[in-house]
């Protein structure tokens, strides 16, 4: 759905807005949807990532011609500044082996190879 298809299903199974208005405006479903803090709460955690990609997605769709602006989905925004690593605290980065499998390692790992950091996983 969109934001004010959303907002138009919550007006008609009278939920009230977090101002306990009948109405909900878009911002606030759109902040709603994009704040962390409510992960486990109002969104669960798979579908807040689910959430930002298609967010990312649909924005990356141009609304007069419905097609992609750019020729790739670029992922990387969903996730990256998320993952830090609990060994040195580099956040992790996105990287595409060549065999076109998706890997997150940590930033130092990937710049200075175990010398600082000598544990931290590989997240596929
Ligand atoms: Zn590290």
């Amino acid at each position: 759905m969109s934001l004010g298809g959303i907002a138009d299903f919550l007006f008609e199974y009278r939920v009230p807005s977090p101002q306990g208005k009948a109405h909900w405006t878009q911002p606030v479903l759109s902040n709603l949807l994009s704040n962390q803090k409510y992960i486990g709460y109002i969104v669960s955690f798979d579908n807040f990532f689910l959430v930002q990609g298609e967010k990312s997605r649909r924005s990356n769709i141009d609304e007069n011609t419905n097609k992609r602006k750019t020729s790739r989905y670029n992922s990387q925004s969903v996730l990256s500044g998320l993952l830090v690593c609990t060994e040195c605290n580099h956040n992790y980065r996105r990287i595409t082996r060549l065999s076109g499998e998706v890997v997150w390692h940590c930033a130092s790992r990937v710049e200075h190879g175990k010398k600082f950091c000598k544990h931290s996983p590989s997240i596929s």
